[in-house]
């Protein structure tokens, strides 16, 4: 770009040519013309022109305020970004950014925008139910400061008595996330970051000039955190009155999983008398999680070259690795570092074929549920309280536990696909970014990286986009 003298500075922070910008200016100025017209009219002759002026001066309006914001960005040496959804993917996300923003490379702001008032906890830690525990031990559960070791520490501080390896409620966790986000806020003012809240469902995003623009302002990047979709959020264990259903002498409930454990250990506390029913196809319970005091070296079953074979070998080497280790547990544990780079390279014939005939006999082994839990779902079927159902099943009141749907297509997402900024991954279990200043947190990643869903994996990823738009330049951005 030429040296810029008085005449073409301000071309030159909007960079707009000259003739480009005077056609900008000439539109400004016809739209008020006709808009002036419009008024002019409809003063002298009421009845004609109703909406007309003030429409095109609305527009006017829209567009003025949309240049000057491009205009102030540009000139600034500021850094806009935009979290959209604050579970825990989006406050671990703010919370890197904030922690690691350096205050020489320009001013950091930040706008949060998230729909809902359970604010930062989500489904997962929203539970006032203290029964409802963690599936991951306590020692595994830090989300910053790349120690996982991080939550059981602040359990510690905050007097509470837990040990590493127990599986604490989950509501707990819940405050240790409100406590992150007031330690993140503390760092803001510190280094002088803005940051602003904004309770509101965002269902349009568009690309301005390499922009994002959200609910009236521009950002110079945008992290996508709304967490994935509840297939069936009518019937969702998380959306219906459990209370309403008691009086009913059976209650049927769809899914096997850790949803449908706590289902079952709610109605346990509300006392339920009734007999429980879990359907499920296969009709098998999420297994349980086991402590080992002295814990053999596991080979992992499988490295990202195995991802070659047949899906068949790669099925008989995965089972023979948990019949040879002492507990099948330490053999998935085992392959738990690998599972994201093996998905990655894995070819999607396979894929589809992974999601259709395992991806259910998978979550039931590798999301495990407490022991303790465990327990109390084999006493209730015991005492003929509880039974579990295989197959199919169509029941008109039925209490859906089946989890999420990855590949969900709500206003947003249709939005973004419109504009181009997103696409559907190939499984269509997620979704791919269009643009390098946009970036998806957790689940929205499921059908690119498989396992994407926890705390100890949503967090490491949620910090790597953290550090790339702390790394972005802003001044790179305008096109
Ligand atoms: C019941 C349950 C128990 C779990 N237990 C564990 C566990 O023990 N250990 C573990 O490691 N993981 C667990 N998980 C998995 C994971 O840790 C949680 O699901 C976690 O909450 C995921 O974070 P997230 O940010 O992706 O989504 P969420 O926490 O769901 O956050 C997404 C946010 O985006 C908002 N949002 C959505 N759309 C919009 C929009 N258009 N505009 C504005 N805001 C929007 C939502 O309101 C929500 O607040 C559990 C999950 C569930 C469902």
């Amino acid at each position: 770009m030429p040296k810029s003298n008085f005449f073409t500075r301000h071309l030159r922070d909007i960079k707009e040519s000259y003739f480009v910008h005077m056609c900008h200016a000439l539109g400004f100025a016809r739209d008020s013309l006709i808009a002036f017209c419009c008024f002019f009219i409809h003063s002298i002759l009421p009845f004609i022109f109703l909406n007309a002026g003030s429409s095109i001066a609305r527009r006017l309006l829209d567009r003025i305020n949309f240049r000057t914001k491009l205009f102030n960005l540009s000139i600034a040496n500021e850094k806009h970004v935009a979290i959209v959804g604050f579970g825990l993917g989006g406050l671990v996300t703010f919370f890197n950014l904030i922690k690691n923003h350096q205050e020489n490379s320009g001013k950091l702001v930040v706008r949060i925008f998230e729909k809902s008032p359970l604010f930062l906890k989500g489904n997962a830690y929203s539970t006032k139910n203290p029964n409802h525990l963690l599936n991951v031990v306590a020692n595994r559960m830090g989300v910053v400061e790349e120690d996982q070791g991080h939550f059981f520490k602040w359990l510690c501080v905050k007097g509470y008595n837990y040990q590493e390896n127990d599986f604490v409620p989950r509501q707990i966790f819940g405050i240790y996330l409100e406590d992150l986000l007031q330690t993140a806020l503390r760092i803001a003012e510190k280094k002088n970051v803005s940051y602003e809240f904004r309770i509101k469902e965002i269902s349009e995003i568009t690309d301005k000039k390499n922009y994002f623009w959200i609910d009236g302002d521009l950002h110079h990047s945008c992290v996508l955190a709304i967490g994935p979709q509840l297939k069936d959020s009518k019937k969702s264990f998380w959306r219906i009155d459990l209370e309403s259903y008691l009086a009913d002498e059976e209650i049927h409930i769809l899914g096997c999983g850790l949803t449908a454990i706590d289902a079952v250990i709610s109605l346990r506390d509300l006392k339920y008398s009734g007999k429980i029913f879990l359907h499920s196809r296969r009709g098998i319970l999420s297994q349980p999680h086991k402590l080992f005091s002295n814990q053999e070296k596991v080979e992992s079953p499988l490295s990202p070259e195995d991802s070659d074979l047949p899906l068949s070998q790669i099925f008989r080497k995965f089972i023979n690795a948990c019949k040879k280790s002492s507990d099948w547990r330490l053999a998935f544990d085992a392959f738990r570092p690998r599972t994201q780079k093996f998905w990655m390279v894995l070819d999607l014939e396979k894929k589809k074929r992974f999601m259709r005939h395992c991806f259910r006999l998978w979550n039931v082994h590798r999301h495990r549920c407490p022991e303790s839990q465990f327990k109390v779902i084999e006493g209730m079927m015991k005492s003929g309280k509880l039974s579990i159902q295989k197959g199919r099943v169509s029941k008109e009141k039925m209490i859906d536990c089946t989890g999420f749907d990855y590949g969900f297509e709500s206003d947003l997402i249709s939005n973004l696909l419109k504009n181009n900024l997103v696409k559907f991954d190939d499984l269509r279990a997620g979704l791919l970014p269009q643009r390098e200043n946009i970036f998806f947190t957790a689940g929205l990643n499921f059908g690119s990286l498989f396992e994407i869903t926890a705390a100890p994996d949503i967090a490491p990823h949620a910090k790597k986009i953290a550090d790339k738009i702390n790394k972005m330049d802003p001044s790179s951005f305008l096109k």
